[in-house]
């Protein structure tokens, strides 16, 4: 298997001093060990390695790996050459926990990791994270502002998360097209049951995919108008302007009314 191409991987190098001291600022001093995803050059690691006795890092790129073991010899960093979406978190952190998370992820893959991370609230206290400033807007949008949808919902379940600063094309090399946000994510035990939250995720995905239409036509056919009204919502309302708690009651109303009537 060849190495997957630079563009792929999201490479864009933090060179910027003053931002990576404010991302590496914004990890709390306990839990006293961080787990960093993507070390590229190790621009971020210095800076945690200044706070941490105990940093872990996951590199995808095998070929950044011997010049970031020989940067940081007889340091307390431990590289991992491993792919971040699919290395089991348990084993990996379970031993140590809990851990903060730290990471400059790319477009590519930031989601999907962030969203392996968000339920873990377990192992994981805080991720301080930069992603593409689109994708930060959707994490934190609250109904009916710009950008709700699943991503947000998900974070309202297992998180608190807040914009913690913007950061400009010219804070790395080579320079994205796009805008980047630092995030800062507190992690927490989810209100509902992991039952609870398939359902109110399951109807909610189908919805915002229809987000223009009223609920009645948004959620045909799993949901009709009679159990939107029994759920106490309004038709005439956008699945966009739903809080997750809806979701949740209407997700359980739903069940409950397929069990009544098997
Ligand atoms: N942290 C460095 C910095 O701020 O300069 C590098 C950030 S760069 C935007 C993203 C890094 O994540 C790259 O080193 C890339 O190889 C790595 N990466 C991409 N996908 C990954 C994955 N699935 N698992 C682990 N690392 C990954």
């Amino acid at each position: 298997m060849g190495r997957p191409k630079r563009r792929q991987l999201g490479q864009n190098f933090l060179i910027d001093p003053q931002v990576i001291q404010r991302i590496a600022a914004l990890t709390k001093l306990n839990p006293p060990r961080v787990l960093e995803i993507g070390p590229g050059r190790g621009a971020l690691t210095g800076a945690l390695l200044e706070r941490f006795d105990r940093v872990l890092a996951l590199e995808v790129d095998t070929g950044l790996i011997p010049s970031l073991e020989a940067n940081f010899e007889g340091t307390a960093l431990e590289i991992r050459s491993s792919d971040a979406l699919k290395e089991p978190l348990d084993p990996l952190l379970a031993a140590e926990k809990p851990w903060q998370v730290a990471a400059n992820l790319p477009y590519s893959v930031g989601t999907a990791i962030l969203r392996r991370l968000l339920p873990r609230h377990d192992l994981v206290t805080r991720i301080v994270v930069m992603l593409q400033a689109e994708v930060v807007e959707r994490l934190v949008a609250e109904p009916s502002g710009s950008g709700h949808g699943l991503l947000a919902l998900e974070r309202a379940a297992f998180a608190d998360a807040s914009v913690a600063f913007d950061v400009p094309p010219g804070a790395f090399r080579p320079q994205p097209k796009v805008h980047s946000i630092v995030a800062v994510i507190d992690l927490k035990p989810p209100e509902f049951s992991r039952n609870e939250l398939k359902a109110a995720f399951h109807l909610a995905s189908h919805g915002l995919n229809r987000a223009r239409k009223t609920l009645p036509n948004a959620l045909k056919p799993l949901v009709d108008l009679e159990q939107i009204e029994r759920s106490g919502l309004d038709p005439g309302a956008r699945p966009g302007t739903l809080e997750l708690a809806d979701w949740v009651r209407l997700g359980s109303d739903v069940a409950e009314a397929g069990n009544a009537t098997e």
